[in-house]
């Protein structure tokens, strides 16, 4: 596993995420159930709300709820219009509401300093618990958000599709003295540079230099150069002849049928598909556009098409050369390939390419 990267970051970062800077400035440090009482609430607050409101928010809380039993005996309306605009914040009052009482009546009143207990409070699930462990308690936890789980795929750090089992792998695998760190780091990093849509250009050198992903997106640019390809959208393509290649983004991993007996399940991210359109009664107007087609009118003619049921067409690039069998072959360099979508005539493995989120 190359920790290298946590160590530039843990350099180079001068920035922290919005809880790790409300349990640094807490007045409470040294009152850990106190500390822990703030981490605990501005996490639940955190999820689906962006920083400036968590802090604005826990800020305006702290200031008239200070502990358990400030939570059990406010007035739910009086704590919805506090927490206010964080997302879901009528759900988010009623778990507060909730999670109180059970600490209370279960916990004599006291955070438990124990994953497991925490999870079973309302609103609380293992990336919280693990927040409160490492910040509040100071123990050993990993704290895996969305970024943590996208940024640790994308370096090869795991292999997994979920941030439940990212967190099981990197517990086997990372080091122990980067498990209180890397939340915070890759949080402030996969906010602003490795994004869902990576912002490679602003990446640190030393890491760009060596990164993986990095390597799959300048190699997949450097294929389109070598052939030719260039970009259109959906509504400009062109009556022409071709290969094509379909950028598909699903949303979610799905089990897909395809074929008349095949079932595979498709992970969450990105996938590639090439094709053409060479013979003498196809163009790419009318190829890729049935490809484009909604569910409805779509024949499912390709096994590419049931994939299509459920996954967008996000970018399209065409040339004019004939060249779907050498750019299948040059993707498997670098890609995953999906066994079972290669063309009826080729000798291909596949022309289907998987790239993670
Ligand atoms: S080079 Fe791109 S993908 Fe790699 S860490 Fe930097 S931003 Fe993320």
């Amino acid at each position: 596993m190359k920790t290298t990267y946590l160590d530039i970051l843990k350099e180079k970062l001068n920035k922290d995420s919005v809880v790790e800077e409300i349990s640094k400035n807490s007045k409470n440090r040294k009152n850990k159930e106190i500390l822990a009482f703030k981490v605990l609430i501005s996490t639940v607050l955190s999820a689906r709300t962006k920083d400036e409101t968590t802090d604005e928010v826990s800020k305006r809380l702290y200031k008239k709820v200070k502990n358990i039993d400030d939570l059990i005996n406010i007035d739910i309306e009086e704590l919805q219009e506090l927490i206010y605009p964080v997302g879901f914040y009528k759900t988010k009052a009623k778990h507060l509401k909730e999670l109180a009482l059970m600490v209370k009546n279960n916990y004599n009143g006291k955070i438990p300093n124990d994953i497991n207990e925490l999870v079973k409070l309302p609103g609380v699930g293992r990336k919280t618990a693990n927040l409160v462990i490492t910040l509040a308690f100071d123990d050993y936890g990993i704290c895996v958000d969305t970024h943590v789980h996208r940024i640790s795929n994308r370096w090869n750090f795991v292999n997994t599709p979920s941030p439940e089992k990212t967190e099981m792998e990197l517990r086997k695998k990372l080091p122990k003295k980067y498990w209180k760190t890397i939340n915070n780091s890759l949080v402030v990093y996969g906010r602003e540079v490795c994004a869902p849509i990576p912002k490679c250009s602003k990446c640190i050198q030393e890491i760009k230099e060596t990164c993986p992903y990095y390597d799959k997106l300048i190699y997949f640019n450097s294929l389109l150069n070598k052939y030719n390809f260039r970009k259109i959208s959906k509504s400009n393509i062109p009556n022409e002849k071709g290969t094509y290649i379909l950028k598909i983004k699903l949303n979610g991993s799905k089990v897909i049928e395809y074929g008349k007996t095949k079932k595979e399940k498709f992970q969450r991210g990105y996938y590639f598909y090439v094709g053409s359109a060479m013979g003498s009664s196809s163009n790419l107007k009318n190829r890729i556009g049935r490809h484009l087609k909604n569910e409805n009118e779509k024949k499912l003619h390709w096994h590419i098409d049931y994939l299509l049921k459920y996954g967008n067409v996000k970018e399209i690039f065409i040339t004019n050369n004939a060249v779907e069998c050498e750019v299948s072959k040059d993707l498997k360099e670098k890609f995953e390939f999906i066994k079972g979508f290669g063309c009826s005539d080729c000798g291909c493995d596949s022309h289907l390419y998987y790239l993670k989120p």
